[in-house]
């Protein structure tokens, strides 16, 4: 066989071939969902307020009127439910499983609401964890929904790679600290949005400053931010800053974050209103 003839093996082939199917790892939707816009939150690594951004988001776009929802793909971290003091149980039929609601009607999934015990820990390795959030998304009856957010698995490896290549994300927000590497983080998200073809909306900045408790002085404990010459570097906005917040950790601890009052992510919500419309607001 000469060397360049063709197998139809197109796995073991470096050649970009105009018989090459580009093949889509796209999950279908469940026939029981209509979900419009799907944005994506990320970060560098855990513990920088992934989990908050996501929820805080969700919170303003349902008190803009839109049907929201969250899907926990921080599948060995998963924080949401207790965020909104969303206890385990889930019910479904032969079609899917239902969403759980918080109490101002946001849908959310997560596996600790499909545990026992949502003090154990998820042990399990990539393929499981993406299959898993796969389901969430092809398995669930999520209704019409205007906006999903993802709460991803942080970091830009093999899990978040696999989530991204499985949901038909629209947009991602990137969420940092001031402390964080950001120039590294940021540059390996935008690479890997610019390789699945997904637009970043922008970056939020958490854990910015702290606020005191009694005067309410900003204190910049990690020095001057450079996330903003960061942003304009890969031409993105900084669409919000979360400072240390003792109100927020407290709402959050109690399950009550649909109690906050803030504006720190007003900006961030009208950005991804615009970004992705949906056409009807209910
Ligand atoms: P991640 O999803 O990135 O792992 P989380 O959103 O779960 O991070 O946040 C980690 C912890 O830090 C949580 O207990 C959260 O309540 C707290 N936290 C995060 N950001 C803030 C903030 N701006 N002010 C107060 N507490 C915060």
């Amino acid at each position: 066989m000469a060397e360049n003839e063709c197998t139809r093996d197109c796995s073991t082939c470096g050649a970009n071939c105009s018989s090459r199917k580009s093949e889509s790892l796209l999950v279908p939707q469940n026939a029981g969902s209509d979900v419009k816009k799907v944005v994506a939150v990320v970060s560098g690594k855990g513990g920088v307020g992934k989990s908050l951004c996501t929820s805080m988001m969700a919170v303003l776009t349902s008190r803009r009127g839109y049907k929201t929802a969250i899907l926990d793909a921080d599948v060995t971290g998963p924080s949401i439910p207790k965020i909104f003091g969303v206890k385990p149980g889930i019910e479904g039929t032969e079609e899917g499983m239902f969403p759980a609601k918080t109490a101002t009607g946001i849908e959310m999934m997560s596996v600790n609401l499909l545990l026992e015990d949502e003090q154990s820990p998820v042990v399990w390795r990539g393929p499981v964890i993406a299959g898993t959030v796969s389901q969430f998304w092809s398995g669930v009856l999520w209704g019409d929904v205007d906006y999903m957010y993802v709460d991803m698995p942080p970091g830009t490896g093999d899990v978040p790679l696999t989530v991204f290549q499985s949901l038909p994300v629209d947009g991602i927000l990137i969420v940092t600290t001031p402390q964080d590497l950001v120039s590294m983080i940021v540059s390996k998200a935008v690479k890997m949005a610019e390789m699945m073809n997904i637009p970043v909306l922008g970056i939020v900045e958490n854990m910015s400053y702290a606020l005191c408790p009694d005067c309410g002085k900003k204190i910049e404990i990690f020095g001057e931010s450079h996330t903003e010459k960061v942003a304009q570097q890969f031409g993105l906005r900084v669409l919000g800053r979360i400072p240390m917040d003792s109100k927020l950790s407290k709402l959050c601890d109690k399950g009550a974050l649909e109690l906050m009052e803030n504006d720190y992510l007003d900006e961030a919500q009208k950005a991804v209103e615009e970004a992705l419309s949906v056409s009807e607001k209910r």
